[in-house]
C-alpha cells in the first residue's frame, strides 16, 4: 500500500474505536483503485449499542449549558484548522477529490458548521406568552438521540453538518457514512473526544443501506437526518415515518443555471464550471441544465469550451490537479452510460465524452431538448446540459419543469429582472450572478422532491429541537363543578 489510510478501528461507539463485526469493507482510492483501508461493517447488534449508548449519554450533554457544549464544538473547529492538511489528504484519498479543492471546501467548511453552531448554541432561547395575569414560556428541547446517513461526494462536509447543530442543541448522534467513504466521519469522532466530548454523543456505525435501514428504525432514534438520492430519501422518510421521527431529507437535483444576455459571459461561463464540474460533478446542487438565452449562445459555447480545454485532470494529491476521478468505477460507468444516452438522443457533444478509467472530464452537450434524458435526469457527474431560450417567462416555465427543487442560479445585470427571477424559480437556494456557494450562515436544502428541511444556518436549529410550551396558572382553577 502506498497511500495507507487505515484507522484504529472500524467503528466508533461510547468514545472509542470499536472493531466491525459485519461484512468486509474495503476502502479504495479512486484514482489508483488500491485498497487504502480494510474496515469491517456493523452488525446489527452494534447499531443498537451505538443508540443506546448514544441514549445514555445524551441527558446528561442536553444538561449542560449550552455555552459549555459550544466550547467543545469550537475547540474542534480549531483542531481541525490546525491539521488542516493530514485531514484534506485524507479526504483526497477516501474520495479522490483534487487537494486544492480539500484544501478548502470540505474540512472547512466542516470547521465553519463547527464553530458557528458552538457559537449559536446559547443564544437559543424560548418566548414568553403573556394571557393577562397567566403566561406561557417555552423551552427549545433537545430531541435525544439522532440518526446521520450521508452521503460520498462531501462526506465530512456532511458529518460535521449534521453532527454540528445536532450536538449545539444537545442531542447524541449516530453517524453512519456511505460505504464509499467511511474514513472522515471516524475522524471527526476521535476530533471531538480530543476537543472533550463525553463519550457516547457522536457515534459512527459503518456499513451498506441495510446498516442504515436498521440505524432508522431503532426506536431510540427521535430523528434522521440523510444526504443522498431521492430514491433512498423516499425508502428512509417512509421508515422514519414508521415511529413518527422528525427528518431532514438532503436530497438530489437536476437545477438550473440561468444565462441572460445582459450578462457577463466569463462569469457566466465560470459559474457553469463551478456549477457542473467541481468535484468531477458530483454535487447535488449542480446547475446542470444551463439555460443560455439565444443571442450570446455561440459566444458562450465557445468560451465555455476554451476554458474547459485548459482543465488539468489527473493525480488528485498534485496541487496542480484541477479535476480528480469519479469517487468508483461503478459511479464512472453510470455517467458514461448517461453520456451515451446523451449522443444517442441527438445532443451534440461540445467538449469532453466517456474518459478513460476513473476520469470523466468535463463533459459539454449543446442543442439539448427539455424532453431529453440527460436535461430531465440527475447524472451526478461532470455533464451539463445546454439548453437555448429566448424570454424570461418561457426560461422560467422551463426551469421550474421538474421534479427537483434544489438550487437554481440567475446571471444578469438587470437587478430586477434577477431579484423576479429569484422570486418565482421553484429552488431551496437561488444565486443570483454566483453559483455553489453554500456558506454556513444561509439556509440550504431543497423544495419538491429535493428534499424536507434546511442545514446550516439558524433554520437548522428549528430541525434538530422541539418546542415545549408550558402553561402558567397564576390564580385560583376555575373549574365547572
Ligand atoms: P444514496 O442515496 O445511494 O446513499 C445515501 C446514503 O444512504 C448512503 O450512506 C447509503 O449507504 C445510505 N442508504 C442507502 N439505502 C438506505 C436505506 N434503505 N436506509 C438507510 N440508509 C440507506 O446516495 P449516494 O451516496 O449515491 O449519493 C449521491 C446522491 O446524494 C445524489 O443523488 C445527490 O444528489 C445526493 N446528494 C444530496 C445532497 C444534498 O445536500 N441535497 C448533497 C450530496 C449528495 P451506502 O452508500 O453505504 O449504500
Amino acid at each position: 500500500m502506498t497511500h495507507d489510510a487505515q484507522p484504529g478501528a472500524s467503528l466508533y461507539i461510547n468514545g472509542a474505536p470499536v472493531e466491525g463485526r459485519g461484512p468486509d469493507l474495503d476502502v479504495l482510492y479512486p484514482f489508483t483503485g488500491e485498497v487504502i483501508a480494510r474496515l469491517r461493517e456493523a452488525d446489527v447488534a452494534q447499531v443498537a449499542q451505538a443508540t443506546a449508548a448514544a441514549a445514555a449519554a445524551q441527558p446528561a450533554w442536553a444538561a449542560l449549558r449550552p455555552v459549555e457544549r459550544g466550547r467543545v464544538l469550537i475547540r474542534a473547529a480549531q483542531i481541525i484548522r490546525e491539521r488542516a492538511e493530514e485531514l484534506a489528504r485524507l479526504e483526497t484519498l477516501d474520495t479522490g477529490k483534487p487537494i486544492q479543492e480539500t484544501r478548502v471546501a470540505d474540512w472547512p467548511s466542516g470547521a465553519d458548521a463547527l464553530e458557528y453552531f458552538g457559537g449559536l448554541a446559547p443564544t437559543v432561547t424560548g418566548q414568553t406568552i403573556p394571557l393577562g395575569s397567566d403566561f406561557v414560556y417555552t423551552i427549545r428541547e433537545a430531541l435525544g438521540v439522532c440518526a446521520g446517513i450521508g452521503a460520498w461526494n462531501y462526506p465530512s462536509q456532511i458529518a460535521c453538518w449534521k453532527a454540528a447543530p445536532a450536538l449545539a442543541m444537545g442531542n447524541a448522534m449516530v453517524f453512519k457514512p456511505s460505504e464509499e467513504t467511511p474514513l472522515g466521519a471516524l475522524k471527526l469522532a476521535e476530533i471531538l473526544t480530543e476537543a472533550g466530548l463525553p463519550a457516547g454523543i457522536f457515534n459512527v456505525v459503518q456499513g451498506r443501506g441495510a446498516v442504515g435501514a436498521a440505524l432508522v428504525s431503532d426506536p431510540r432514534v427521535a430523528k434522521v437526518s440523510l444526504t443522498g438520492s431521492v430514491a433512498t430519501g423516499q425508502k428512509v422518510y417512509a421508515a422514519a415515518a414508521a415511529g413518527m421521527r422528525h427528518v431532514t431529507m438532503e436530497l438530489g437535483g437536476k437545477s438550473p443555471l440561468i444565462v441572460f444576455d445582459d450578462a457577463s459571459v466569463e462569469d457566466a461561463v465560470g459559474a457553469a464550471i463551478l456549477a457542473n464540474f467541481y468535484s468531477s460533478g458530483q454535487i447535488c446542487s449542480n446547475g446542470t441544465r444551463v439555460f443560455v438565452q439565444r443571442g450570446i449562445l455561440p459566444e458562450f459555447l465557445k468560451r465555455l469550451s476554451e476554458r474547459a480545454a485548459e482543465v488539468r485532470i489527473g493525480d488528485p494529491l498534485d496541487e496542480a490537479t484541477q479535476h480528480g476521478p469519479i469517487v468508483s468505477a461503478a459511479q464512472a460507468n453510470k455517467i458514461r452510460a448517461a453520456i451515451a444516452k446523451g449522443q444517442a438522443e441527438g445532443a451534440r457533444l461540445v467538449c469532453g465524452g466517456a474518459g478513460d478509467g476513473a476520469f470523466v472530464p468535463p463533459t459539454v452537450f449543446a442543442d439539448v431538448a427539455d424532453a431529453m434524458w440527460i436535461a430531465r435526469e440527475e447524472i451526478f457527474g461532470p455533464v451539463m446540459s445546454v439548453l437555448a431560450f429566448e424570454t424570461e417567462a418561457e426560461v422560467l416555465a422551463r426551469a421550474n419543469a421538474t421534479p427537483y427543487g434544489l438550487a437554481a442560479g440567475v446571471f444578469t445585470r438587470d437587478l430586477a429582472r434577477g431579484h423576479r427571477m429569484a422570486a418565482g424559480l421553484q429552488a431551496g437556494t437561488t444565486w443570483i450572478n454566483a453559483y455553489n456557494l453554500t456558506p454556513v450562515e444561509a439556509p440550504f436544502g431543497g423544495v419538491k422532491m429535493s428534499g424536507i428541511g434546511r442545514e446550516n444556518s439558524a433554520a437548522a436549529i428549528d430541525h434538530y429541537s422541539q418546542l415545549k410550551s408550558v402553561y402558567v396558572g397564576m390564580g385560583a382553577v376555575d373549574a365547572p363543578y
